[in-house]
C-alpha cells in the first residue's frame, strides 16, 4: 500500500481533466489518469513523471457501467486505497427540446449522470475502509441555471447536483466529503467549435468579460479534494467569472 494520496480523475485526456490531473499529482498525489484513449493518457502520465510527480494511465468507457465499477474497485485493490474520486468526464449532444431524439436524451444522462452514480457508489466502499475520502463531481452553470439546447445535459449536471448532497449526507460522518464545481464557459474541446458571435455574446454574460481556463478549474478542484477542505460537503461551487452568480 502506498503513502500517497490516490486520486482517480475521469476524462483526463484533455481540457478540464488534464488540468485537474496535472494539478493534483503537482500537489503530490498519485494520479490514475482515466478515459478511453490510451495515447494522450500515455502522454499525459509521461508529461507528470518528467516534473517530478506520480501518475498512471487507465482506459474505460465511463458509459460502461459494469467497466465503471471495475476499473474502481481495481484502483482500490492495485493500490491498496483510494482518496479522491473526480469524476470530470462528460459529453454534450445538443439540441431543441423540440428536436431531441431519445437517444441524445440517453446518452447524456448516462454518461454525466448515472456514471458518476456507479463510480461513486464502488469508491464509498474502499473510502468507507480508508476512513476518509474526498468525491468532486464537475457540473455545470448549465444545470444552475439552465442553457437553451442542453436539455438532457443541464438535466444530467444539475442532476448531480441533488445526487451529490445526499451522498454528502450519507457519507460525511464516515469522513468522506462530496462537492461540486460547477465551470462557466471555459476553454476547452467542447466550447472551441461555437461560433465567434456565440463566444462574443458569452463574453459579454460574464464578469470578468473572458472565457475560463482549465487550470480555474482544476484550482476549485485542488481545494475540495484536499485534506483541509474536511468541513465542506454538499456543496457546489461556480466557477465561471461571475455569469450566474447563485
Ligand atoms: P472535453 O470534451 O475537452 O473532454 C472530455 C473528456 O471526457 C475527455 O477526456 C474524454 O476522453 C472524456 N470522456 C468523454 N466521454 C467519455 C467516456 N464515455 N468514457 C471515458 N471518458 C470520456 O471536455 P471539457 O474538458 O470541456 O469538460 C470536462 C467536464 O467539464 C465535463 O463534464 C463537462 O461537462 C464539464 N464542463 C465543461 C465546460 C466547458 O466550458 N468546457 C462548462 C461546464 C462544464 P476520451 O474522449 O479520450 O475518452
Amino acid at each position: 500500500m502506498t503513502d500517497q494520496r490516490v486520486a482517480i480523475v475521469t476524462g483526463a485526456s484533455r481540457g478540464i481533466g488534464r488540468a485537474i490531473a496535472t494539478r493534483l499529482a503537482a500537489d503530490g498525489r498519485h494520479v490514475v489518469c482515466v478515459s478511453r484513449s490510451q495515447g494522450p493518457l500515455d502522454e499525459l502520465v509521461s508529461q507528470i513523471q518528467a516534473t517530478g510527480g506520480s501518475a498512471s494511465a487507465q482506459t474505460c468507457d465511463i458509459a460502461d457501467f459494469t467497466a465503471v465499477a471495475e476499473m474502481v474497485e481495481g484502483v482500490a485493490k492495485e493500490f491498496g486505497r483510494l482518496d479522491i474520486l473526480v469524476n470530470n468526464a462528460g459529453i454534450t449532444k445538443d439540441n431543441l427540446i423540440l428536436r431531441m431524439s431519445d437517444e441524445e436524451w440517453d446518452d447524456v444522462i448516462n454518461t454525466n449522470l448515472k456514471s458518476v452514480f456507479v463510480a461513486c457508489r464502488a469508491a464509498a466502499r474502499p473510502m468507507m475502509r480508508g476512513k476518509f475520502g474526498r468525491i468532486c463531481n464537475i457540473a455545470s452553470t448549465s444545470g444552475l441555471v439552465g442553457n437553451s439546447g442542453q436539455a438532457n445535459y443541464a438535466a444530467a449536471k444539475s442532476g448531480l447536483t441533488g445526487f451529490t448532497k445526499t451522498i454528502a449526507r450519507e457519507l460525511g460522518k464516515k469522513n468522506i466529503t462530496a462537492n461540486c464545481v460547477a465551470p462557466g464557459f471555459i476553454e476547452t474541446d467542447m466550447t472551441k467549435d461555437l461560433p465567434a458571435a456565440v463566444t462574443e455574446h458569452i463574453k459579454g454574460m460574464i464578469s470578468t468579460r473572458e472565457l475560463g481556463k482549465p487550470e480555474d478549474i482544476a484550482t476549485a478542484v485542488a481545494y475540495v479534494t484536499s485534506d483541509e477542505s474536511r468541513f465542506m460537503t454538499g456543496q457546489t461551487i461556480a466557477i465561471d467569472g461571475g455569469m450566474t452568480m447563485c
